[in-house]
């Protein structure tokens, strides 16, 4: 029978169906960080359970860790218990922790990949929506809630379930100075905020096997921002090269029969799909959101909606983002007046992503009334973009270089906006006061397009920039 990688991964970690119907799956890696597990462990403790895999959960701290004076303890004392909670949790429960001192500490979206934990074939699960970027390696990821974080620990199985699949095809060549991100954003204005529901989402076509494991972490990070619980990529040897080397991925002849394995479990040609779309990367342009979800974007060369312009069951919601982001409808996106630049996120805060946000900036300024920051998505991100000088390209330029964690993606630090100033920002939600403003607003686009706004002071298009070759 011919299946998708979905069915055949779910089909592999099913421990048996339940009375009710769901299924109950077997998790091959758990990952946890402070924010989400300490109310988890709290729950197992008071059953008196011990983690069931402790040698399949890994934990690092991201969500509240300052990025500017990392020194212990943390001058935000909330901070510093939960990060302090977690580490008595992994210590008593034998897993391991990628802490500040380790230096492989990171968004845990940021660094599973990187230490080679993410792995083709597999169920994983975190208590964090982005869990669906693992799916870039043609892994089933998905995010949890804290009760389930605590089943998880507790039996390293969830009751589940079942998707259906959707097929995205993506072909064709994206011209310059367009990112995997406007793709991903393009995905989810077409299909709305919601259309995944209930949908596993298969990126597949030319442009999405062309593209690095960078950029298609970046697509299947935002499927959870179209509904979709689950996004991921056949894998392929972009995969496999990626892996290769890698920590924690296997080494040497156990390699070579992982590979083979991971191969084997790409959807197969001929699979069924329960929807599929198809979509031409010619056609995508520089989109920047403009509203209140990250459904609500325009190409950088376009201008703001009116209500009447839009589906009666959207009038409402555009109607109340342009209230609340003060922007008239038919407005050009272009020329719109920024505060602050964030280059951070599980979305967009990889080598690459710093790489072409440098490429942008180098030799030049940030507008003198723009706050630009740059946080690399893990201490490995960060070291490496030190070793290619990328650090004094941001700094000379008048960019913060900051150490890695979530930062202003949402605001449990003290990185965060004041008032009503807007962001343009390479993260994935421009929800109302995410970025720490209950007014302040997000623009949400890829880090070459911030990089751009930050020394233009205002929306510009990257490929009209005159240092972005
Ligand atoms: S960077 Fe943002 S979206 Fe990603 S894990 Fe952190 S808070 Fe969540």
């Amino acid at each position: 029978m011919r299946g998708t990688l979905f069915q055949k991964v779910w089909d592999a970690h099913t421990v048996r169906k339940l009375p009710n119907g769901q299924t109950q799956l077997f998790i091959g890696l758990h990952l946890i960080h402070e924010v989400t597990s300490p109310q988890a462990f709290d729950m197992l403790r008071a059953r008196g359970l011990p983690v069931r895999c402790p040698q399949r959960t890994v934990a690092t701290v991201d969500h509240i860790v300052p990025t500017r004076d990392q020194r212990r303890p943390f001058s935000d004392l909330m901070a510093e218990d939960m990060l302090a909670a977690l580490e008595r949790n992994c210590r008593e429960s034998g897993v391991p922790l990628f802490d500040l001192q380790s230096g492989a500490q990171g968004i845990v979206h940021v660094i599973g990949p990187e230490l080679g934990l993410t792995q083709p074939g597999m169920t994983i699960a975190c208590g964090d929506s982005h869990t669906s970027t693992h799916g870039a390696f043609g892994a089933v990821a998905f995010g949890i809630g804290t009760s389930q974080v605590r089943d998880v620990l507790a039996s390293q199985s969830l009751a589940m379930d079942p998707l259906k699949v959707r097929r995205i095809s993506v072909s064709g060549a994206l011209a310059p100075g367009v990112y995997a991100k406007d793709v991903i954003l393009e995905i989810i204005r077409r299909l709305g905020v919601n259309g995944g529901v209930g949908y596993a989402y298969e990126y597949a076509g030319d442009a999405i096997s062309r593209m690095s494991m960078d950029e298609r972490m970046t697509i299947c990070n935002m499927s959870i921002e179209g509904g979709a619980r689950v996004g991921y990529v056949n894998p392929d040897d972009v995969t496999i090269d990626y892996l290769r080397g890698r920590r924690f991925a296997p080494s040497s002849e156990a390699f070579d029969r992982a590979a083979a394995w991971w191969r084997s479990m790409a959807s197969d040609p001929g699979a069924a799909y329960d929807d599929e779309v198809r979509m031409d990367a010619a056609l995508i342009r520089p989109r920047v959101t403009w509203g209140i979800n990250p459904e609500q974007s325009v190409f950088v060369d376009e201008r703001l909606p009116a209500p009447g312009d839009v589906p009666v069951e959207s009038r409402a919601s555009v109607a109340e983002a342009l209230d609340f982001m003060g922007f008239g409808a038919g407005q050009p996106i272009k020329g719109t007046r920024i505060d602050v630049a964030f280059v951070g996120s599980c979305t967009n805060a990889r080598l690459s992503d710093l790489r072409e946000a440098a490429r942008v900036v180098r030799g030049q300024h940030v507008a003198r009334h723009v706050r630009a920051l740059v946080v690399p998505g893990s201490q490995a991100v960060r070291a490496a973009a030190e070793r290619e000088g990328l650090d004094r390209v941001f700094t000379e330029a008048g960019f913060e270089w900051r150490g890695a964690g979530c930062s202003m993606c949402l605001a449990m630090n003290q990185d965060r906006l004041e008032g009503r100033q807007i962001c343009a920002s390479s993260s994935n939600r421009n929800f109302k006061g995410r970025q720490g403003s209950p007014a302040g607003r997000t623009l949400l686009m890829s880090p070459a397009m911030v990089a751009a706004a930050a020394v233009a002071g205002e929306i510009v298009d990257v490929r009209d920039f005159s240092h972005a070759d």
